[in-house]
């Protein structure tokens, strides 16, 4: 081997492809379902240890490395300070903030050897918020906001699609303290402009959407969601409008202004073995619009002391178009359901319908004692006139069904459903469309929810103690990853947008084992990017052409540039960037500046 011709310590080793580390596969492992899993897995950039626990692997940890390097900028630009919350914290925090008994088995509890209660965070509000009433004593102390990128540990129930949806992931998590909401409503406005700035400098396509708080809390949130077909969340937006929310958020309007005047008489119709909404409007020759689907929920019965069993559950009909779906979230927020349901149990459906499911609905229902059950009416049943719902008997249903004339009134009229393509849009400017999301930060405005039970307080001018005013500002990090490249692949691998690829050109020699003319002239290459600091990799393994490309195509280099002898002698190399069809000529004298061009535009 010949001695480098650069000094090791002036440009670091590993910045050649033999001293770093690459470990690409021909296939991905078949669990993997979405292309930033499989690809992640086939280019070397993570290793799986255990459900949603992966290892960077070097590729892969230079990618996370640049993501929170933008964010770092970008948040200390926008005033937070950093510091660094432990991973594993008290229980007894946990248990001020309510939080140890109310999240769930997400939250993973573990105990020392002395038998004390710990959790992994998911978050660290109770540790911010324990610092916060130690450490910010004084509306001199206020406004501040303190973030850290930490180790973050959810035991999600169903761990999936690679460092997107993780069980150990990195988050960067900041929070906010103020002396009233004034003060805070303008901190959370700074972290969501530093987050569309974070956003856009790593290339990504993305919309901000109001959301759901979630396990969180907190009265307002938005969600940074980068568009992509995998995505998990559903989000509405307004075709003619600025409008955006998240599905689980977004406000369904009835789509009927005003119940009309019965036009049918009621009738029970056989509809043998149909007991979907589809199949009985295909059946009847009715547009599904004109059904209504019943769902059954129950609230868990109470024990009550020295009673053997618990009280029975209560249960809920929810009624929704037979064309629209339930919104559990929206659910989740009625008073009665909000502390908790499922849905209701064989037996319990016996019970209170007298039929099996597929057949119910809110016509003579088992009426008195604990037999009751709540109705509860999308806003849109509610304005329906002669529709269609089960008759609570097997193979029967109701057809010119009328509120008030064939049954009651619903106990409850409220938005349950989900929105849907075509439905008004909420702000009253035309109409909704419906796109899928990863969400990829998430900015909270908490008010007192832990600065109260926590008794978080600063002492204002007149010395009179004050709750602190908080927000939080979450941004999956390794989720971004994956998130980039659902937004950026091809058939043949990962698309890096610029500023989070893990190298930002890599240079190919042909024969860089055998040419000198190759060898020297990729070096001095190499050596002239590295000064001008731009982030290359020098491929000196010796491979064939064939596989050195595929490599570099999987792992997503955005800029390639090939020098081989043949056009050496001609002065000439080749650049390609990787969304380009062909490779460009160029003189090898100008290769830097064409590449800084590239890296530029
Ligand atoms: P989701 O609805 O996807 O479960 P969340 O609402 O629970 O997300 P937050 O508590 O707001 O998430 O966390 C802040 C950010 O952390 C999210 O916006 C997301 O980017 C990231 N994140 C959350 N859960 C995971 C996970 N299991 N794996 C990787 N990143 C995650
Ligand atoms: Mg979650």
């Amino acid at each position: 081997m010949r001695a480098p011709r650069l000094k090791g310590a002036q440009f670091p080793a590993t910045m050649k492809a033999s001293q770093f580390f690459i470990s690409t596969l021909k296939e991905a492992p078949a669990d993997a379902e979405v292309a930033s899993h499989r690809l992640m897995l086939r280019a070397g950039f993570i290793k799986r240890l255990s459900a949603g626990i992966y290892t960077y692997m070097p590729m892969g940890l230079r990618v996370i490395r640049k993501i929170e390097n933008i964010v770092r900028e970008e948040m200390n630009a926008a005033g937070a300070v950093e510091l660094l919350m432990p991973v594993v914290q008290p229980a007894e925090l946990w248990q001020e903030s309510g939080r140890f008994s109310r999240y769930g088995p997400e939250l993973m509890r573990v105990k020392d050897r002395h038998q004390r209660d710990f959790v992994i965070q998911p978050t660290s509000e109770e540790v911010i918020t324990d610092i916060a009433r130690q450490e910010l004593r004084s509306y001199r102390a206020l406004p501040r906001n303190f973030y850290h990128i930490q180790t973050k540990f959810r035991d999600e129930r169903r761990p999936r699609f690679g460092v997107m949806r993780g069980r150990e992931f990195t988050m960067k998590d900041a929070y906010s303290f103020d002396r009233d909401a004034a003060a805070a409503e303008t901190s959370y406005r700074r972290m969501y402009d530093a987050y569309v700035r974070i956003f856009a400098r790593m290339g990504l396509v993305f919309r901000v959407v109001a959301a759901d708080t979630g396990a969180i809390g907190g009265d307002r949130s938005h969600e940074f969601q980068v568009i992509a077909e995998t995505g998990e969340d559903a989000i509405a937006y307004g075709v003619e409008s600025d409008y955006a929310a998240n599905v689980e958020l977004a406000e369904a309007l009835p789509l009927i202004d005003r119940r009309v005047a019965p036009a049918e008489d009621l009738a029970k119709t056989a509809t043998p073995g149909k007991s979907t909404c589809e199949d009985v409007a295909a059946f009847l020759g009715l547009p599904l619009e004109r059904t209504v689907k019943s769902l059954v929920l129950a609230v868990a019965g109470v024990e009550t002391e020295g009673a053997s069993a618990p009280a029975p559950a209560d249960i809920w009909l929810l009624l929704v178009r037979g064309d629209h779906s339930l919104n559990e979230v929206k659910a989740s927020k009625i008073e009665g359901l909000r502390d908790g349901w499922r849905f209701a149990t064989a037996a319990e459906i016996r019970a209170s319908f007298g039929s099996d499911p597929g057949y119910l609905g809110p016509i003579g229902l088992v009426q008195g004692g604990d037999a009751k059950v709540r109705v509860l009416a999308d806003r849109t049943v509610a304005a329906m006139s002669d529709f269609v719902c089960g008759a609570n008997e097997a193979g029967f249903h109701f057809t010119g069904v009328n509120w008030g004339r064939d049954l009651p009134e619903p106990d409850l009229v409220a938005d349950i459903r989900n929105v849907v393509s075509g439905d008004p849009s909420p702000d009253g400017k035309g109409r909704l469309a419906i796109q899928r999301g990863i969400e990829v930060g998430h900015v909270f405005f908490l008010g007192t929810k832990y600065s109260a039970p926590m008794k978080a307080t600063y002492l204002d001018e007149k010395g009179q103690p004050q709750l602190l005013e908080m927000g939080c500002y979450g941004i999956g990090i390794t989720r971004i990853a994956g998130a980039a490249v659902e937004q950026n692949h091809d058939e043949r691998g990962m698309i890096w947008p610029a500023a989070i690829a893990p190298f930002s050109v890599v240079v190919c020699p042909i024969g860089y084992d055998r040419a000198v003319a190759v060898r020297d002239a990729a070096d001095a290459l190499h050596a002239q990017l590295l000064a001008a600091g731009i982030d290359a990799i020098l491929d000196d393994r010796g491979e064939r052409p064939g596989a050195m490309f595929a490599d570099w195509e999987l792992i997503g280099v955005p800029h390639r540039v090939v020098l081989s002898e043949r056009g050496l002698k001609q002065g000439e190399i080749e650049y390609q960037g990787r969304r380009d069809a062909a490779a460009a000529v160029l003189p090898a004298a100008d290769a830097l500046t064409f590449v800084r061009g590239k890296l530029a535009a």
